[in-house]
């Protein structure tokens, strides 16, 4: 039986070399999926059923938060294919039958991602601006998406869409060599440049039904159920690890640094410093308490407990932002050297900053956070009063 731990370790150690360089020329790690396809690290949520590794959901983000700490970009980019996989594995176990094509595709070897942020209108969870439209036996789909990570080495992409006479959220699947579909290298930015997350292009691409999971229409109540809750908390936990990984590799980077560090003059090295250590203390002070938010909520989650909106859009707040506290921390105790593009830290500066975008991004959550403590429904509509 594999030790996925140990093997994400290993793994991590050996992306790290490769990291910087990746952040630097912004290009795609294929040859880190592909170690990572190679040493099964790609099923380890797929069942064992199938021939995967059949990891709980708290290995998996254990795993993820470990990968992090060597490559930020390479965790998150594995992350879109991993999450997927482990939630549908929760719903196989559940008794639903239909995840199965999926767990014999990624146990072939294919990578999965997906997309559901429109291009021109971002995200939004309930509903989709890529329109589809009704034809025989399926829909044809036209518009862009954006933000795919993994693009560059998918198999199979998944994505959202509405049907355009009825509104209804469309959950749709494609082989990468569907007549049609394209993916457009856009993916230039200040953090997480090795994730590939391209945008996808979509002309009069034919999805068959049989290709589609229809969602609710926009006059449906929004319901929070058992499925619900499994893709948002594999993907809420797992994003919640990496850039708590991030930070953790952020801090034993600047730890090191003012231990090894003797300035002219001084008798002792920089972290017997007052002010190094309460940078210290500020810094674990963060992380300590969104490390144990996310232990809490696995631990729950694994007694057999469904949690609630507020409980994962806290999670994620606290973990994201305490990252991102963190690390700024971290550059002020490193001090002027950790602008320096030759050390590691500005790079986790700037990966660590993505944190907060993923959903559900900070003001979403903030609003049913704040909704929830109020005892107003997060999901009714309308969202906001009108007068
Ligand atoms: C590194 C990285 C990798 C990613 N990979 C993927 C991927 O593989 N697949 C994928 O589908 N997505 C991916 N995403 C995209 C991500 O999930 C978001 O869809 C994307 O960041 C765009 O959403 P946004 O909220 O930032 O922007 P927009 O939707 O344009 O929103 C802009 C701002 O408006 C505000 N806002 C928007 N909607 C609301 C609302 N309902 N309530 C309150 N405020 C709101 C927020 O302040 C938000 O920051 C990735 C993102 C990053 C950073």
């Amino acid at each position: 039986m594999t030790n996925w731990t140990a093997l994400a370790t290993d793994l991590a150690a050996e992306f790290a070399e490769r990291a910087a360089e990746i952040d630097r020329t912004g290009r795609f790690p294929v040859e880190n999926l592909e170690r990572l396809r190679e040493t099964g690290y790609l099923t380890i949520a797929v069942p064992a059923e199938f021939g995967g590794g059949g990891a709980d959901l708290a290995t998996v983000a254990e795993c993820q938060r470990i990968l992090a700490g060597g490559c930020a970009s390479t965790a998150l980019a594995a992350n879109m294919h991993v999450f997927g996989l482990g939630s549908a594995a929760e719903s196989w176990a559940a008794g639903d039958p239909a995840t199965e094509p999926i767990f014999r595709l990624a146990a072939g070897g294919t990578i999965v991602g997906g997309s559901l942020t429109d291009a021109a209108t971002g995200l939004n969870v309930r509903t989709s601006s890529t329109p589809a439209k009704r034809t025989d036996g399926g829909y044809v789909i036209s518009g862009r998406k954006s933000f795919c990570s993994l693009a560059p080495v998918l198999g199979f992409f998944w994505g959202t869409a509405a049907d355009t006479e009825t509104g209804e959220l469309l959950l749709f699947g494609l082989r990468r060599d569907a007549p049609g579909l394209d993916f457009v290298d856009t993916w230039d930015t200040m953090a997480m440049r090795g994730t590939g997350s391209w945008d996808v292009k979509f002309d009069d691409v034919f999805v068959p039904d049989a290709a589609v999971q229809r969602g609710r229409k926009p006059s449906d109540p929004a319901v929070w159920d058992e499925v619900q809750e499994r893709g948002f908390a594999w993907f809420a936990f797992t994003v919640a690890s990496i850039y708590l990984g991030v930070a953790r590799a952020a801090a034993r980077f600047a730890y090191d640094y003012v231990t090894n560090r003797t300035v002219t003059g001084a008798s002792l090295p920089m972290a017997r410093q007052p002010a190094q250590v309460f940078n210290a203390s500020r810094i674990e002070l963060l992380l300590r308490p969104a490390e144990a938010l996310v232990s809490d909520g696995l631990r729950r989650r694994a007694a057999g407990e469904v949690l609630a909106p507020a409980d994962l859009n806290t999670l994620k707040y606290v973990a994201v932002n305490a990252a991102d506290e963190a690390v700024d921390q971290c550059v002020r105790m490193v001090g002027g050297h950790g602008i320096f593009r030759k050390l590691p830290l500005e790079r986790f500066y700037r990966d660590v900053r993505a944190g907060q975008f993923h959903p559900p991004n900070n003001d979403v959550a903030l609003e049913t956070i704040g909704k929830s403590a109020l005892g107003i429904d997060p999901l009714a509509e309308p969202r906001w009063p009108t007068d």
